[in-house]
């Protein structure tokens, strides 16, 4: 028998959920164009879509809203936020901002200070990547090589390539190098986690370059949980203690808030001790986000995140969060659904091109499969495949990706395992008619960011 850790909370305010028929959920796909993202939420019965800001409050945090101090400078909701981050990260300067790409906006171009400057990542996010060029960078990726095995039992899939980082380093001159982004865990690449001993060594190569180190932050609560489990020597240390060791390798925190900080709308800029980067920060936010003591959050946002951010590091939290994740791969792989193994922290993520292998990549299998799971079950879930990686910028052809990925992913504290045993029977069964599935044509296609708003018809 399997063990999986309980809620370590109970429901005291719900929010009720209805299922329309099977037949209104044909008709909703079809005027959504076969595109889960122009559904309304009112027409979905488990919102798997996404974990950022759809998590839920606990009663502390919205008793903690009711103090929001709306004052426009200096706040005292600002300075319990700032309190938080201090104690959490160690870090002397604190800059709230509206959510994670907020952070990125101001914090990335202060850092990448010529055009054509190089920025490393284990796997940038797509809006880390999007400032990253759009402050003149260029993005690379340094993912290890098991990250790309779906199967390989192994326990940091999110670490980086530590050969190819020197060799990145070497080749392009270290004076070309802005910043090394340490993203954890690697939302990318599944919600995999980094270990300690990986970043260990990042760290040491930053340093010996004089290159700053970022952490991407917005699940490193999952992430030092992943490292109390599965790394040697740190069974017996307090998450806190893993999160500040983990903080102590770093120069810049930057974090969207809406993962966990288990608030619904936050982002956060931390800065170790470089006075001239914060004093930058400063300047820039006001123009982006808003004034330095409240970076477009009102004064209850703050004081709802400075409570979520230590709620998030509680343990009895965490084991649950990875285990109900950890649940629904293994009720999946016991039905013999093709996912990528072991789960990471935040999502599970199905092999979309082993199930139906019939359709090609540019007629997007792992949509179809999203499109079948809600006509099923009436459940959102989201393409992770050569859809989201649209078309090549000189040729317009479509791009292959690696994987045909649909991403399963929990948001927190919000559905119950009873939820995700249904979701896992609909699964089920869309997986045995996964070879019947026909392929999509667009009927409409944005040039960028076409995932969101596309429209389709099946193929006859
Ligand atoms: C969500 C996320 C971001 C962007 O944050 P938003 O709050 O969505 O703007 C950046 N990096 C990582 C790793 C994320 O998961």
């Amino acid at each position: 028998m399997k063990y999986y850790s309980l809620p370590p909370f109970r429901i005291k305010m719900v929010e009720p959920i209805k299922q329309i028929t099977k037949e209104e959920r044909i008709e909703r796909l079809k005027e959504a164009g076969f595109n889960p993202f122009r559904l309304k939420s009112e027409d979905v019965f488990i919102d798997l879509l996404t974990d950022s800001g759809t998590g839920a409050m606990s009663h502390y945090q919205w008793s903690a809203l009711m103090m929001g101090d709306e004052a426009y400078a200096g706040s005292r909701s600002f300075y319990r936020l700032e309190k938080a981050v201090k104690d959490i990260t160690g870090y002397k300067y604190v800059i709230p901002a509206h959510q994670g790409r907020g952070a990125e906006q101001v914090a990335l171009p202060n850092l990448i200070k010529r055009k054509g400057m190089y920025v490393i990542s284990n796997i940038h996010f797509d809006t880390t990547r999007a400032h990253v060029e759009l402050a003149g960078g260029r993005a690379l990726d340094c993912a290890c090589e098991e990250c790309f095995d779906l199967s390989l039992d192994y326990p940091f899939k999110g670490n980086f390539n530590i050969i190819k980082l020197k060799e990145l380093i070497e080749e392009k001159g270290k004076d070309n190098i802005a910043a090394i982004i340490m993203t954890i865990t690697n939302n990318s690449a599944g919600g995999q986690p980094v270990s300690l001993e990986n970043m260990r060594e990042v760290n040491k190569i930053a340093r010996m370059n004089s290159i700053p180190i970022v952490i991407d932050g917005a699940r490193y609560a999952e992430n030092s949980y992943f490292i109390k489990l599965r790394e040697k020597g740190y069974n017996e240390k307090s998450v806190r203690d893993i999160a500040k060791e983990t903080f102590d390798l770093a120069d810049v925190f930057l974090m969207s808030s809406k993962k966990d900080g288990l608030v619904n709308i936050g982002g956060l800029i931390a800065i170790k001790d470089n006075e001239e980067l914060f004093r930058q920060c400063q300047v820039r936010v006001i123009p982006m986000e808003g004034f330095p003591t409240y970076g477009g959050l009102s004064g209850r946002d703050m004081d709802a995140l400075a409570v979520g951010l230590n709620e998030a590091l509680e343990e009895d939290y965490l084991q649950y969060r990875l285990d109900e994740i950890r649940y629904l791969g293994d009720k999946l792989q016991e039905g013999g659904v093709p996912i990528q193994y072991p789960t990471g922290g935040h999502a599970v993520f199905v092999d979309c091109g082993a199930i139906c292998p019939q359709i090609p990549f540019d007629q997007f299998p792992a949509q179809v499969v999203c499109n079948e799971l809600y006509i099923e079950g009436g459940i959102r879930a989201v393409e992770i495949g050569s859809l989201l990686l649209g078309r090549d910028p000189d040729t317009h052809e479509n791009l292959k990706a690696d994987k045909e990925f649909m991403r399963l992913t929990i948001p927190r504290r919000t559905y119950t395992l009873e939820h995700l045993n249904y979701v896992a029977r609909c699964l089920i069964e869309v997986c045995k008619r996964g070879k019947e599935l026909k392929g999509l044509d667009f009927v409409y296609e944005s040039p960028i960011l076409r995932h969101f708003t596309a429209e389709f018809k099946p193929k006859e």
